[in-house]
């Protein structure tokens, strides 16, 4: 009897490959353990082993395996099984999907390029078998090599295991950017110079401070607070008490009487804090326990609370209460983990030893521990945190997941495949372990609020702040009448500043929210009216002040500023438009002697660049923060009692079926972030338009009027939740080309699925990235459409396509339920 498996390779083809084996090999491979195959003329893939049988193929000959590469399943049954639902529903290969599962140290392959570990661990060369020995040598005189290059040297190619193993000793590691895992937390200290501690030059300094008596107050705080405690002073602490300022504190840093020193602070000890669960509040624990009543019908909730509610304590309550029951894993998925560091460390004070993080910037050893803590269900990854490829871990037996900031877009993986939506498919994850769901969200996307109308989920609300904090007081602020009246300096009302500066004066701190970074959009000659562009995108080039530049955001294409302009040579430009870096200095202008910080993408690239800022406002060390969304990613702040949303007008007229929805979410999150903990706050949002729907309703709180007109407007105009989407993207560089191939699949698709249902081709506003143009044919499916036929279809016109010699250079990208 001749012995077959079938393998999901890690590449975009349709279908699994099927290989022999030995009967002993047959014996002994399981599904969902590694087998290495050759591939193609010469390429050689670690795959994964999805069945098993005795059936020749019938259309080529089986080649052999090279080689098992584990003792045990590294993915289990149930992840193959998700990975065909990931795979059918979001129309994408297997293959894709295993790609975006495993971390790359399972997928060793033909480009994979190895070099010898950086911190210099030397392996006793005797303990190696023959092979890894020539590795190893080879690795000391060549600083990396590719695994084709090892195969070369090695003259076979069976040479994955040998790799493994010097991986998996330590000696070796895969070429990656490696992050580091610990993020501290870093304070700013104070001492006092070392010239000053005898009294009598202590008494001078007093003298020579008489006439600065701020600076003065200040140091006599530093000796009565030292007086008090042993403790290390912080900066923070001892503005607080003298109630100097930051730019009095620098005057003394610069006198070298003060100085600075970083250190890096426990977040277990902050704020002093006590981290055992909270006990719930009245409206939560109500919440609470209607929560649990829903789970005894329905599979999934959404606990829709306002911000400040304290939903996160409802999660924590939930958790413990099953971690003490020891029933099974639990999954809390996160929209962007990278800006959830205050959440993340919130959990983990809370369950320790427990939690499991899994971070995409983690590097390949780390999150290779993730996932085998997670397969073999350790006790350290009874909670999993993660973003949405956390959804993709190899869970045992999970009992309940939390979606936390349920209505995020980005959820949904936009590029590369499998596009899938975290959220939806964490619902079908849970179900094939009978789990429960959690959404949760201060403003739920329309698809939950509708699936809680239909009674598919269960919906329990929170409508009050802890505390019995109100919700902040939203104002709009009427832009074009101020313009009139010349109450504008520069893009600030006088009433936005007079609201800063009161806040500012009390004390407090100040958000400001805009929605796009860079100084200005645009870049205009006033003579001639040219405007540089990306030479690649459709696009005008960004000014940036700082780095005096012009950069694309869509390529990063990017010249130095020319002073004159490219056209017509005349040195009179003026910019268009506004971004954090001018709202920045604008503010800097008008309060020099305030600390004044920019969070957006530019700001936060370095290492912990992100996570300073964070804990650099935290502490009260900076005034006012400008920022993109990011300041929106559920942040939890004491001292803020105003924000402030420069310009509210950009985002609702963007042009997409979902942009009135995400304004209002947008605006509610980042008010959300004003007046947490102790009085009201504030917020302020400058619009041309204050008499918008969505404007009114955000700052009335009507969140039930938005939804149900948003919902008329998507049953009018043939939306999500009322039909699905699925849109067919083509990218070429010819122009002609694309259109003609762009006709060509839309005509096929109407032919197919009726003009009805199919929408384009049609320009995106952006209609050329990376010298890529760009068109879009856009499927609408009605809910009582059968999906998986019309799938089918629009497979087969896709096979077509591809069959059409002239458009096979077309590349061509399905993405199904797509934002
Ligand atoms: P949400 O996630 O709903 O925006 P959080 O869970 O972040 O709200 O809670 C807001 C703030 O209120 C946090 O600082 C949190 O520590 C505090 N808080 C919430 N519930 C309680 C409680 N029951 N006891 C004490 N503090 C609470
Ligand atoms: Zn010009
Ligand atoms: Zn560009």
């Amino acid at each position: 009897m001749l012995y077959f498996i079938n393998v999901i390779l890690p590449i975009p083809v349709e279908n699994t490959f099927t290989y022999r084996v030995s009967e002993t090999e047959y014996a002994f491979i399981q599904l969902g353990m590694r087998v290495a195959v050759p591939f193609g003329k010469s390429k050689v893939y670690a795959s994964i082993v999805k069945a098993k049988h005795t059936e020749a193929p019938t259309i080529y000959e089986a080649k052999e395996i090279h080689q098992i590469l584990d003792e045990h399943p590294i993915v289990t049954q149930k992840q193959l099984k998700f990975w065909s639902w990931i795979s059918s529903y979001y129309m994408c290969t297997e293959g894709e999907v295993m790609r975006a599962a495993l971390p790359k140290a399972f997928m060793l392959e033909s480009e994979t390029v190895i070099k010898l570990k950086s911190d210099g661990f030397v392996i006793d060369e005797l303990e190696l078998k023959d092979d890894e020995y020539l590795i190893y040598e080879a690795l000391q005189s060549k600083s990396e090599l590719k695994v084709q290059e090892v195969m070369e040297i090695l003259d076979t190619k069976k040479i994955l295991p040998s790799i493994q193993y010097l991986i998996d000793q330590g000696a070796v590691e895969m070429q990656e950017e490696i992050y580091e895992k610990y993020i501290p937390k870093l304070v700013k200290f104070i001492t006092l110079s070392s010239d000053y501690e005898g009294e009598h030059t202590f008494n001078k300094l007093l003298e020579d401070l008489s006439r600065a008596p701020k600076q003065r107050e200040m140091v006599l705080s530093f000796f009565s607070l030292k007086a008090k405690t042993n403790k290390p002073i912080s900066s923070k602490e001892l503005q607080k008490v003298s109630g100097a300022t930051t730019v009095q504190l620098n005057a003394l840093i610069k006198k070298g009487v003060f100085q600075i020193y970083e250190k890096q602070q426990d977040r277990v000890g902050y704020e002093g804090e006590v981290y055992i669960t909270k006990t719930l509040n009245n409206h939560q624990e109500l919440a609470y326990n209607e929560i649990k009543t829903q789970f005894e019908v329905k599979d999934v909730v959404l606990l829709h609370g306002v911000t400040a509610s304290g939903k996160t304590e409802i999660y924590v309550q939930i958790i413990e209460e099953l971690l003490a029951q020891k029933k099974g894993q639990i999954l809390y998925l996160l929209p962007e983990i990278a800006l959830t560091t205050q959440l993340i460390s919130r959990l983990q004070i809370y369950f320790g030893e427990k939690v499991a993080i899994f971070h995409s910037k983690y590097s390949v050893n780390e999150r290779v521990e993730v996932w085998n803590n997670v397969l073999k269900k350790y006790d350290k990854a009874q909670v999993i945190i993660g973003a949405r490829s956390a959804l993709l871990l190899p869970f045992q037996d999970l009992q309940f997941i939390v979606v936390d900031e349920e209505h995020e877009s980005s959820f949904k993986q936009y590029d590369p495949a499998p596009r899938y939506q975290a959220r939806d498919s964490a619902i079908v994850l849970a179900a094939m372990f009978k789990a429960k769901v959690l959404l949760g969200s201060a403003t739920p996307s329309l698809e939950s609020i509708y699936n809680v109308q239909t009674n598919k989920y269960g919906c329990v609300q929170l409508k009050h702040r802890h505390g019995n904090i109100l919700l902040p007081d939203i104002n709009l602020v009427d832009i074009k009448e101020k313009m009139k009246k010349r109450e504008m300096t520069g893009h600030f009302s006088d009433t936005l500043l007079r609201a800063i500066t009161d806040a500012l004066e009390l004390g407090e701190q100040v958000i400001l929210f805009q929605n796009r970074r860079g100084f200005s959009p645009i870049l205009e000659c006033t003579t001639c009216g040219h405007a540089p562009q990306c030479p690649n995108c459709d696009v005008s080039l960004t000014y940036h002040k700082y780095r005096a530049q012009l950069r694309c955001h869509y390529c990063g294409y990017n010249i130095a500023l020319q002073k004159k302009c490219l056209a017509c040579g005349s040195s009179e430009l003026t910019t268009k438009g506004f971004g954090t870096e001018q709202i920045e200095a604008e503010l800097k202008e008008l309060y020099p002697d305030r600390v004044i910080s920019r969070m957006d993408s530019d700001t936060t690239r370095g290492k912990y660049g992100f996570e300073k800022l964070i804990t650099a406002f935290e502490q009260e060390q900076i005034d006012i923060l400008v920022g993109t969304q990011m300041l929106t990613k559920g942040l939890d702040f004491r001292n803020v009692s105003l924000v402030g949303i420069m310009n509210a007008d950009s985002m609702l007229n963007f042009p997409d079926f979902r942009a009135h929805e995400r304004s209002y979410q947008l605006i509610a999150q980042v008010s959300g972030r004003a007046g947490r903990t102790e009085k009201q706050g504030k917020v302020l949002v400058q619009t041309y338009n204050p008499y918008h729907q969505i404007l009114q309703q955000v700052s009335a709180n009507k969140f039930d009027e938005m939804i149900k007109e948003q919902l008329e407007e998507r049953h009018t105009f043939k939306y999500p939740p009322f039909y699905r989407l699925i849109r067919v993207s083509l990218k070429h560089r010819d122009y002609q080309k694309i259109e003609e191939a762009s006709i060509w699949l839309a005509k096929a698709l109407k032919q197919t699925l009726g003009s009805e249902a199919v929408l384009g081709p049609e320009t995106p506003s952006i209609a050329r990235i990376r010298n890529q143009y760009r068109r879009n044919v856009m499927i609408k499916i009605n809910r009582t459409q059968n999906l998986s036929q019309t799938k089918k279809a629009v497979k087969r016109v896709v096979t077509s396509f591809n069959a059409i010699s002239q458009y096979r250079s077309v590349r061509l990208i399905i993405d199904v339920d797509c934002y």
